[in-house]
């Protein structure tokens, strides 16, 4: 059986959990500041600050762009629901504009159509790990003074071109990007997220509203010589990381850059296998992206159905994933507003599937799974 995905983890994340237990502080803390330090030297970013998970992180991204009630927000419904549920969580509205089927990313030349008087900011999504074309995001929000927020779930590693230099995703020309370590991701802590910003207030208020919303963190408080009270005066949230996440967090940012390394090894070979099948549609990094390809997808032709390829793959022993999922084809949002029909978001859901790519990988695995989706997709039953 050759499966989707397997975590990347071994004595020295289990070590690292080992040690903070043994520790007598297992909740934010000592661990937690250094992951931030450490994640924030990697991309390059001004400050980081670790929450729970991704979505928690959204939603104090947009909290502090000051998204609220009725205010709308331009995003996209090609997207793990997660990113127009972060956007509700501040009681305003999703509105979905389409994907470029190039990238599966936002197509920035959408964004001006979809703008009101109510909209507040702009959640893009680093798709897969596949950068969005935030230059050209950013600069439509310049111009009609809008927050550009970024779901980075997925893109720990990838880097985007910027003004003829590589940067890491993470290092923010918008204001604020917002990263998962869910065990689908490239870098996982079981569960955890983290913000980078180079507003130094926003890191402020990311730090308190993570934690209840208290004056005095209870790492200075432990460390006080003299008795300290504490008060809250705002709503704050339980968005914390845990310092046995933040430890195994360590052990896997010193793996991101020889796991993204052997992924464009793997996605190369995988594109080799697949070069004389022209029927399938493999994605391509724009010139100005180099994606981490925390997944790696291809687009089927019209005539075939998804789901019968995909069992016809299980049935080989191989698994496979559908498209990123349309959050307006979903009960919970199939009111929300959209400017216009969504017909790319909804052809990469229906038409697109996702490979196995892990690093443990071998060689042999990628001819196994190339030549079982060609012999597959060729045959006209499928
Ligand atoms: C995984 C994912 C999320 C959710 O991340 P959590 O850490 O599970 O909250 C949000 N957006 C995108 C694009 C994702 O892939």
């Amino acid at each position: 059986m050759i499966p989707i995905i397997k975590p990347l983890m071994g004595e020295e994340e289990a070590a690292a959990a080992s040690r903070v237990i043994l520790s007598g502080w297992v909740t934010q803390g000592p661990e937690v500041a250094a992951f931030e330090t450490e994640f924030a030297d990697y991309v390059g970013a001004e400050n980081a600050v670790a929450v729970s998970n991704c979505t928690t992180g959204l939603h104090l991204a947009l909290l502090a762009a000051g998204v609220s009630d009725g205010d709308e927000v331009i995003t996209v419904s090609h997207s793990y629901i997660a990113t127009a549920n972060a956007i509700r969580y501040c009681r305003a509205d999703p509105v979905f504009i389409d994907v470029d089927p190039l990238t599966c990313n936002m197509d920035p030349a959408l964004i001006e159509a979809a703008i009101t008087p109510r909209t507040k900011a702009i959640l893009l999504v680093h798709q897969m790990g596949m950068p969005a074309d935030l230059a050209a995001i950013v600069k439509v929000a310049r111009t009609h003074n809008l927050f550009v927020i970024e779901d980075a779930a997925c893109a720990a590693g990838a880097e985007i071109l910027w003004d003829g230099k590589w940067e890491k995703v993470g290092r923010v020309r918008g204001d604020a990007a917002v990263f998962s370590f869910h065990p689908r991701k490239v870098l996982s802590t079981g569960d955890g997220g983290m913000i980078t910003t180079p507003h130094a207030d926003w890191a402020a208020q990311f730090k308190r509203l993570r934690q209840h919303g208290m004056s005095v963190p209870d790492t200075v408080r432990h460390k006080s010589q003299q008795v300290v009270f504490e008060t809250h005066p705002e709503l704050g949230y339980n968005y914390r990381m845990t310092d046995i996440q933040a430890a195994v967090g360590r052990e896997q940012l010193k793996r991101l850059p020889g796991v993204v390394k052997r992924r464009r090894e793997l996605v190369e070979l995988y594109r080799s296998e697949l070069a004389d099948a022209q029927w399938l549609h493999v994605p391509t990094e724009p010139s100005w992206a180099r994606t981490n390809w925390q997944s790696f997808s291809v687009r089927l032709p019209d005539a075939c159905d998804q789901r019968t390829v995909m069992q016809a793959m299980l049935d080989k022993g191989i698994a496979t994933r559908r498209g990123i999922m349309c959050a307006h084809r979903e009960d919970s949002y199939r009111d929300t507003p959209r400017p216009a029909p969504l017909p790319h978001s909804e052809a990469e859901q229906d038409k697109r599937i996702i490979l196995p790519l892990y690093g443990q990988m071998s060689d042999e695995d990628v001819f196994t799974v190339a030549t079982a989706l060609k012999d597959i997709t060729s045959d006209p039953a499928h």
